[in-house]
């Protein structure tokens, strides 16, 4: 088991994504903490890790508030004594052209994004520098966190500043064991994705088959979508991996859509 008894946050663990690595995380012996704005479908996830000889727990979090955030952290250190992993994953999408772009839209995918990321970071840090066992941090980038599509600007904008601030904590952990490291998945069919389709097939006025096989799909070498499996497959590979070798990188998994 390659996470044996560590605390293991997952924000936006309710679904999707985040669902998926909670899952995984639970298998390999980690205690789960499901956190998300979505208390009842986080409580489910966590009965399901339970019920199946797991150790898991939900926390109500939004994480674009503070207050949320420090007191969903608080109540895992009680519970669970600290957190080893912490993944910032929550994340929704919104598409408009840039010049339509409403301003509280943008505002909003910042929050949820970058206010979150920094946030729940920088409620987890001291914990992880109090243990003196250090601990990983992995924060939910994209695809989008290396290069544009259309429709995009706040998400693309939120999607590469989450690259910074995973170099700089890098630098500021690594003398404490605390690494720092961003997934960017291609496109993975979750309820995100989903309701991207039609929206993008009105958008660019084209069918919602023409938006998966021309849009999402059109530069991965074999037309595939990326699987929450293979997302929490890295997932785990960051949270397993124990020394300071591994910090400060972007893995993308995504068929080869992009390959930098
Ligand atoms: P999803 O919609 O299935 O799940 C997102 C979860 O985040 C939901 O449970 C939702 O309740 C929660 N959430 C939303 N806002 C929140 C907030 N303010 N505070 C706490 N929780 C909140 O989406 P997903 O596809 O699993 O996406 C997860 C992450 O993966 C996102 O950061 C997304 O940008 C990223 N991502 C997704 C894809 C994809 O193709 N699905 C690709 C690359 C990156």
């Amino acid at each position: 088991m390659k996470l044996k008894d560590k605390v293991c946050i997952v924000t936006g663990a309710a679904s999707g994504i985040g669902k998926e690595i909670a899952l995984t995380y639970a298998r390999e012996g980690g205690k789960v903490v499901i956190a998300d704005m979505n208390k009842p479908a986080a409580q489910a996830t966590a009965d399901e890790i339970n019920a199946g000889g797991g150790t898991a727990m939900a926390v109500a979090m939004d994480v674009t508030s503070e207050e949320q955030v420090n007191a969903a952290v608080a109540e895992v250190v009680a519970a669970y004594g600290g957190v080893d992993v912490l993944v910032s994953n929550a994340g929704i999408q919104i598409v408009h052209p840039v010049e339509e772009f409403p301003f509280a839209d943008w505002k909003k995918m910042l929050a949820i994004h970058l206010d979150g990321a920094f946030l729940t970071t920088k409620a987890c840090v001291p914990h992880m520098k109090a243990s003196g066992k250090g601990g990983t941090i992995i924060y939910m980038g994209s695809v989008h966190s290396k290069e544009a599509s259309v429709l995009k600007s706040a998400y693309v904008t939120a999607k590469h500043g989450l690259i910074g601030l995973c170099k700089t904590v890098s630098k500021e952990g690594g003398k404490f064991g605390i690494r720092a490291n961003v997934i960017c998945p291609g496109f993975v069919r979750t309820p995100l994705v989903d309701k991207q389709i039609p929206e993008q097939a009105a958008a660019l006025g084209i069918s919602e088959d023409d938006v998966i096989k021309k849009v999402m799909l059109k530069e991965t070498v074999d037309g595939e979508f990326t699987t929450v499996q293979d997302v929490a497959e890295v997932a785990l590979l960051f949270a397993g991996f124990n020394s300071n070798a591994l910090t400060g990188q972007s893995l993308i998994v995504s068929h080869g859509w992009n390959m930098q």
